[in-house]
C-alpha cells in the first residue's frame, strides 16, 4: 500500500470543484447573488432619476406613485428590480425624500440596500 497521497489528491481536486460548482450556482440559487441583477437594478435607479427629473419639470412636483413615470421611461421594467418577476420585493418609493435621504430603494440583494437618494446620487452598500 502506498502512503494514501493518491486517494487525498483526489478528494482534494474533487473539493475544489465541488466549491467552483458552489461559488457558480450561487448565482441562481440564492437571487441576492445574482451580480448582473444587482447591476442591472442601479442602472434601473440610475435612470428613474432622470424620469423623475423629467417628471417634475413637467408637473412642478415629484409624482405620487413610481408607475406615474411609466411614460418617462424607455422600458416599462425600469420601474421593478429585475428580481421582483422572480418573487422579490418591489421598489420602495419616498416621494418627499431630499438630500441624503433614500427616495427609491431596493433590498432585494444581498449585498445590502441600494437607494437613490433626494440629491439624485445612488447609494451602494458597502463592499464587504
Ligand atoms: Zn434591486
Amino acid at each position: 500500500m502506498g502512503c494514501g497521497c493518491g486517494l487525498l489528491g483526489i478528494l482534494g481536486i474533487a473539493l475544489v470543484f465541488l466549491s467552483l460548482s458552489i461559488a457558480y450556482t450561487r448565482g441562481w440559487r440564492n437571487p441576492a447573488w445574482d451580480v448582473r441583477a444587482y447591476g442591472t437594478c442601479q442602472i434601473h435607479l440610475r435612470s428613474l432619476k432622470y424620469a423623475l427629473e423629467s417628471y417634475r419639470r413637467d408637473f412642478g412636483k415629484p409624482p405620487a406613485r413610481l408607475e406615474d413615470l411609466s411614460r418617462y421611461v424607455l422600458d416599462p421594467a425600469t420601474l421593478h428590480c429585475p428580481f421582483e418577476a422572480r418573487g422579490g420585493k418591489p421598489y420602495v418609493y419616498h416621494p418627499g425624500a431630499v438630500g441624503t435621504q433614500p427616495l427609491i430603494t431596493c433590498d432585494n440583494h444581498g449585498q445590502g440596500e441600494l437607494a437613490l437618494q433626494g440629491d439624485g446620487k445612488v447609494h451602494l452598500p458597502a463592499v464587504r
